[in-house]
């Protein structure tokens, strides 16, 4: 059984006692910068010049200075910036400001497992990985609650790395839900593993497939949709709220029958010997190889992927449909820019 540490386990007071700073103020940044301010941590937000977050920051509060000059101040430096820019950001203005006896944190371990960022010997690499996104993770803090997180350690180099990094799980408001103890390996391949072959590769090309089935077989496009997509959150919260079995209990028998009948017959021995060599491709390096000297190239290959995606016939299909649904948000945005 996975080892599991709460509040009880940790000091808050270890990282209050040090300076803090968090690169990047996306999804992760935002909360993390914000849950530790309000635990009583000494934090300092490290932004490139001309960020679009720099006002948003300053709007909540938070001080907000160079990446460097963050660097330089901190004793703690959380890595919140898109994974593909950490080598370069940490090679160029991380690196020269640490010191004997800082800590590097990270929220995903792509980079220290495979080797893009290589820590000084003397320095503490820890990981506190929250289990949800930073919207959640900051509006949890906010209700009292928190995510569970995922907490390990790479390079105990001072001794207290463990302390540390429990107590920056606790500043967050992970430990009120639970810090789940991994290491960076197993965080960075299962984690690869899990959103490539199941929760966004698997379930977007497994929605695309059906619609496309239906679609070709005469069917209206509307009817797909709703039967092969939208329908999707309701299973999903079922199986999150009670396990597959609730899931099972709540939908009728013939749905049931059918999936006991047809679900091997669609996820077959091949999907599983696909899902094992997806696995050896992260295991290996050569996924992150192949994504990595991709963006370094200004993300040809990732920008042709998203394109022919995003004109899927399902998309304007489901734009429409959308409409019915007043209570959704965001229903006409542009998500074809990504995030950062
Ligand atoms: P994001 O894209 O939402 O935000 C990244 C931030 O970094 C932005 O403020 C952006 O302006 C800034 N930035 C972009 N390029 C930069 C550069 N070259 N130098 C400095 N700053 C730069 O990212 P995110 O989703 O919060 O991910 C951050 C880390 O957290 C990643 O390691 C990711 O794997 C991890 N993580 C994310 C989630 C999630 O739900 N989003 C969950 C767990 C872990
Ligand atoms: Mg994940
Ligand atoms: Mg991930
Ligand atoms: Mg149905
Ligand atoms: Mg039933
Ligand atoms: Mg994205």
């Amino acid at each position: 059984m996975a080892k599991i540490y709460y509040d009880d386990d940790a000091d808050l007071s270890i990282i209050q006692n040090r300076q803090v700073a968090i690169i990047g103020y996306g999804s992760q940044g935002h909360a993390h910068a914000l849950n530790l301010r309000d635990s009583g941590v000494d934090v300092r937000v490290g932004l490139r010049p001309g960020s679009k977050s720099i006002a948003k920051a300053e709007a909540q509060g938070l001080r907000v200075v160079g990446i460097e000059e963050a660097c330089e101040e901190a004793d703690v430096i959380m890595v919140l910036a898109p994974d593909q820019n950490q080598r370069q950001l940490y090679a160029e203005q991380i690196a020269p400001h640490l010191k004997s006896g800082d800590a590097l944190f990270f929220a995903h371990g792509f980079n220290i497992h495979f080797g893009y960022i290589k820590a000084p010997a003397d320095v503490d690499v820890c990981m506190v990985a929250p289990k949800g996104p930073g919207h959640i993770v900051r509006r949890e803090y906010e209700d009292g609650r928190g995510v569970p997180v995922l907490v390990c350690v790479e390079k105990d180099a001072t001794g207290h790395a463990w302390e540390l990094t429990k107590s920056y799980a606790k500043a967050l408001g992970g430990l009120r839900a639970g810090g789940i103890e991994t290491s960076f390996r197993e965080e960075t391949e299962t984690d690869l593993f899990g959103e490539q072959n199941v929760l966004c590769g698997g379930l977007s090309h497994l929605i695309e497939t059906g619609f496309e089935v239906l679609v070709e077989a005469g069917y209206q496009p509307e009817m797909a949709y709703f039967e092969v997509c939208h329908e999707m959150k309701m299973i999903v919260d079922l199986i999150i709220e009670g396990g597959i079995s609730k899931q099972r209990w709540s939908i009728s028998d013939t749905a049931e029958y059918g999936d006991y009948v047809s679900g091997p017959r669609v996820i077959d021995g091949h999907v599983k010997e696909n899902m094992k060599a997806v696995l050896d491709d992260i295991q290996s390096g050569a996924f992150a190889k192949r994504f990595i000297a991709d963006q370094d190239a200004g993300a040809p290959e990732f920008k042709k992927m998203r394109a022919a995606e995003a004109s899927h016939p399902i998309e304007a299909t489901g734009k429409e449909l959308r409409k019915m649904f007043s209570w959704l948000e965001n229903q006409d945005a542009d998500y074809t820019e990504g995030t950062a």
